[in-house]
């Protein structure tokens, strides 16, 4: 298995090592603690959930603006930005790396795509490869490149609370209908060791003759808790999942300087821990129990080997999202 951190860094670690153990000793008590309040917080919104009037949308369309992996001609990256169309209007989800990195630009002008042609963004969580990057993350502060703002004031809906110039921001306390016939999950809950207390949402939408479809952003809920949490919103059958399941098993995106930073911040766990070949034989497990007909992996977040797996161990047809290419429900 080949090193997360490269031998290089070995002996500063040993230097630090006064410093690093204990605080990590005192992050992981407070992330122990967190993790099980969390679980409740979950559990709690998953009971308190009502059935939510989704309209039957005649058909949903996803273009891939950012993904890891992208057909020829566009650029991929580490984040997500993904367009969704139905008959009733259109949303974007997530800006990726906004305007700190090429690929949104690039791949937006590329299919002709400016906010102008949405209804409303809507932010999966507030993490620096959805929000518009390092910077956004730090000042919770949604950024899109100026490129694709419009002068129409449109919402932006957030599971938690921040800032997004340019838009009106609307936070998302409980499950919902956005906009185009698109629901939200509402708000699920994650303490990840180092990046702490985690919102994210989940879209949700209802397909004629197919079922629902549901679209993560990185999935730090769980799929699984995702999943729960969709049972008691519609009776409907599951028909497609998508978007980051967040499975950085062997190897991880944007490695920088001999680490490999998504297998040891990214993984939510202490960092003396992995995510696991386990982790994901139960989350296949899972995924096969809920019996999507369809799942679209995301790349952003999960390491190649993960994605062979998945394609090979999940029953329903299993396809890799990719920058510049179009599906549809
Ligand atoms: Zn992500
Ligand atoms: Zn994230």
């Amino acid at each position: 298995m080949s090193f997360r951190l490269s031998p290089i860094w070995w002996p500063v670690l040993v230097v630090a090592s006064p410093i690093i153990v204990p605080w990590l000793l005192a992050k992981n008590r407070r992330f122990q603690k967190e993790s099980g309040n969390v679980a409740k917080l979950n559990q709690n919104r998953i009971k308190e959930a009502e059935p939510l009037e989704m309209p039957e949308l005649d058909f949903l369309e996803l273009t891939v603006l950012v993904e890891w992996k992208a057909k020829e001609g566009f650029i991929g990256d580490a984040g997500v930005s993904y367009l969704f169309k139905s008959e009733l209007g259109s949303m974007l989800y997530d800006v990726g790396f906004g305007p700190t990195r090429p690929a949104l630009t690039h791949n937006a002008a590329k299919l002709g795509f400016n906010l102008d042609q949405v209804d409303a963004l809507t932010i999966s969580h507030l993490h620096c490869d959805h929000m518009g990057g390092i910077p956004a993350q730090r000042s919770r502060q949604v950024t899109v490149p100026d490129e694709l703002m419009s002068e129409k004031l449109k919402a932006c809906f957030l599971p938690d609370k921040a800032e997004a110039q340019g838009f009106k921001t609307q936070l998302v306390e409980r499950p919902q209908l956005l906009t185009a016939g698109i629901a939200s999950s509402g708000p699920l809950a994650r303490s990840l060791f180092i990046m702490g207390f985690t919102e994210e949402q989940a879209l949700v939408a209802r397909v004629k003759g197919k079922g629902l479809v549901v679209f993560t952003g990185c999935g730090h809920p769980t799929i699984e808790v995702v999943l729960k949490m969709v049972e008691r919103l519609s009776n409907e059958p599951l028909y497609a999942v998508g978007g980051g399941l967040h499975f950085p098993i062997t190897d991880g995106r944007g490695n920088r300087a001999g680490i490999k930073f998504q297998t040891i911040i990214g993984t939510g766990k202490p960092p003396w821990q992995r995510i696991t070949d386990e982790d994901l034989s139960r989350t296949i497990t899972a995924i096969n129990a809920a019996g999507p007909k369809k799942v679209y992996l995301s790349g952003h977040d999960t390491c190649d080997h993960a994605l062979d797996r998945m394609e090979k161990e999940l029953k329903a047809e299993t396809k890799v999202l990719k920058a510049g290419a179009t599906y549809r429900f």
